[in-house]
C-alpha cells in the first residue's frame, strides 16, 4: 500500500505557473474529491482542464496532468496539478489534497518511489540530485547521462558476470552429478577476475573525472606574504575579492573564490601564509593554512622572480614538498624568469591555467563519458575491486572453491549497492534462471 503524497514541485514564489505533484494508490480517489472532474476511471495519459475546489470553493482554474501507472515518474498512478503560480494558492491546493487523504511528501520522496518501483536505480536517483545541484553546463550534462541509465549500463555486465561465476560455482558445489555443466575451477575465477579488473580500472579513472566535472577541484595558493597571492586570486576570478596590498601579512583568513575554467570549477584558496608568527591571529591564519594545503587537490607555491629566494620561500618548498606543488614565478612583468612565471598584475595567467588543466587531466572525452561520479559510487567500485583481488588471491593460494565465493560474493554485492539492488540478492533464483538444473 502506497500513501498517496503531495508536494509542491516547483519553487515557492510568485511565477507564471505552479505544479503540484502527487502520487499514491488513491492519488485519483484524492485528486476527484477536490477536481471539478472524476478521474477514477482514467486508464491512460489525461490531460484535463477545470477547477480546484475546497469545501465547495473554488481555488483555482487549473490543468491536471494524471497518469496511469505505471507509466509515470515514480511508476504509480500520479496527478501533476498545474496552477497559477501564486505561494497562496499552491498552499490551498495541497491542503485541500491532504484535506481528502493525501500526505505531504517527505524530501525526495517521489524519486524513492520511482526507485521502490523499479523505474530507476540509485545511480539514477543520485542522478536526478546532481541534475539538479549541478553548477556548470558540463557537470549538467554528464548527471544527465547517468540519469538517462547510461552510467548503471556500465556496471550491469559487470554484475552479470560475477553472477554468471557464481551461479556457476553453486551449481558445481549443489549438483556435482550434472557433467553438461562447465567446471567453476580456480583457473576460470583467475580468469575471470583478470578480465574485470581492467574494466573497474577504467571505471574508476573515468569516475574520478566525473568526480572532478561535477565537484571541481581545491586549489591552495601558497606563498609568503607579498608574492602576489591575492593578486593571482582576482586574477583567476576577474575582481578585486581579496585585499592586496603590499604590507607583508595582510592577508590573514583563507580567502576563497570559484572559477570555471573550461568547465571545471577551481576552488581557489588564498593562504595566510605558513612561516611561524608570533602574532595571535596570524597564527590560527597559518594553521588554516596547513589544513587548506592538506586538503587541497593542487598546491600551487608562488615566488617573486623579481627577487632572489631567501629562507621562508626555500621553507614553504620544503613545507610543500610533499604536496608535489606547481612552483609559479610571479611579477614575471619586473624581471623574467625561465621557469613558469605570470605576472597576476597584469592579469597574465594563463601559463599557470594550462598547468593546472594538465595536472586535472580532463579531454573532451571526459564531458561525454558516462561515469560513476560519487564518493559512494566509486567506494563501491573499489570495495569490489578488493574483494575480486582477494578471491584471486585465494585461488592462487589454493582455498576451497566455496571459500573464494565468499569473496566474489561481496563483490557482487557491493555492485548491487552500488546500483541499490542489494536488498534483491536471490541468487537461488540467479541459478534457476541461467540453468535448466532439475527440471
Ligand atoms: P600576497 O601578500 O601574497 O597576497 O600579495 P599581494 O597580492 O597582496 O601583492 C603584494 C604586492 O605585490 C602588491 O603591491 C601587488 O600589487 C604586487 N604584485 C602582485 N602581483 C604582481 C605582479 O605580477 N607584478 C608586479 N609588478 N607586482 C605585483
Amino acid at each position: 500500500m502506497f500513501e498517496t503524497i503531495v508536494a509542491l514541485a516547483t519553487a515557492p514564489i510568485k511565477s507564471a505557473l505552479s505544479i503540484i505533484r502527487l502520487s499514491g494508490d488513491d492519488v485519483f480517489d484524492v485528486a476527484s474529491k477536490c477536481f471539478s472532474k472524476d478521474l477514477r476511471n482514467i486508464q491512460e495519459k489525461t490531460i484535463l482542464f477545470g477547477s480546484v475546489f475546497s469545501e465547495g470553493e473554488k481555488i483555482d482554474e487549473v490543468v491536471l496532468l494524471a497518469y496511469k501507472g505505471p507509466k509515470s515518474f515514480t511508476g504509480e498512478d500520479s496527478v501533476e496539478i498545474i496552477c497559477h503560480g501564486s505561494p497562496l494558492i499552491a498552499k490551498q491546493i495541497i491542503e485541500a489534497c491532504i484535506k481528502n487523504g493525501a500526505r505531504m511528501a517527505t524530501n525526495g520522496e517521489f524519486s524513492s518511489r520511482a526507485y521502490m518501483h523499479n523505474k530507476i536505480d540509485l545511480v539514477q536517483a543520485e542522478a536526478i540530485n546532481d541534475v539538479i545541484n549541478a553548477t556548470t553546463k558540463e557537470a549538467k550534462n554528464l548527471s544527465l547521462l547517468s540519469l538517462d541509465g547510461k552510467t548503471s549500463e556500465l556496471v550491469r555486465p559487470i554484475k552479470t558476470r560475477i553472477a554468471d561465476l557464481l551461479s556457476l560455482i553453486e551449481v558445481n558445489i549443489d549438483y556435482p552429478e550434472y557433467e553438461d555443466i562447465e567446471v567453476a575451477n580456480k583457473d576460470k575465477v583467475i580468469a575471470i577476475v583478470d578480465e574485470l579488473i581492467p574494466q573497474i580500472n577504467v571505471l574508476v579513472e573515468d569516475g574520478q573525472k566525473a568526480k572532478i566535472i561535477n565537484e571541481g577541484v581545491k586549489v591552495a595558493l601558497v606563498g609568503k606574504p607579498n608574492v602576489g597571492k591575492s593578486s593571482l586570486l582576482n586574477a583567476f576570478l576577474g575582481e578585486d575579492r581579496a585585499i592586496v596590498t603590499d604590507i607583508a601579512g595582510t592577508t590573514r583568513d583563507v580567502v576563497e573564490g570559484h572559477v570555471n575554467i573550461d568547465g571545471v570549477v577551481l576552488h581557489l584558496y588564498d593562504t595566510a601564509g605558513i612561516r611561524d608568527s608570533e602574532d595571535k591571529i596570524e597564527s590560527i591564519g597559518i594553521e588554516k593554512s596547513k589544513k587548506t594545503i592538506k586538503e587541497a587537490d593542487i598546491v600551487v607555491v608562488l615566488l617573486d622572480s623579481s627577487n632572489e629566494l631567501d629562507e621562508e620561500d626555500k621553507q614553504i618548498l620544503e613545507y610543500t614538498k610533499e604536496y608535489n606543488p606547481i612552483v609559479v614565478y610571479n611579477k614575471d612583468d619586473k624581471n623574467k624568469s625561465n621557469q613558469l612565471s605570470i605576472s597576476a598584475l597584469n592579469n597574465q595567467i594563463q601559463p599557470l591555467i594550462d598547468v593546472i588543466k594538465e595536472r586535472i587531466g580532463l579531454d573532451e572525452k571526459s564531458f561525454s563519458t558516462p561515469a560513476l561520479n560519487n564518493a559512494r559510487q566509486l567506494g563501491l567500485l573499489s570495495k569490489a575491486k578488493e574483494s575480486l583481488l582477494k578471491a584471486k588471491e585465494d585461488a592462487l593460494n589454493d582455498l576451497t572453491i566455496d571459500l573464494i565465493s565468499t569473496s566474489l560474493f561481496d563483490a557482487y554485492t557491493s555492485i548491487l549497492e552500488i546500483l541499490g539492488e542489494a536488498n534483491q540478492i536471490d541468487l537461488a533464483k540467479e541459478i534457476f534462471a541461467r540453468f535448466c538444473v532439475g527440471k
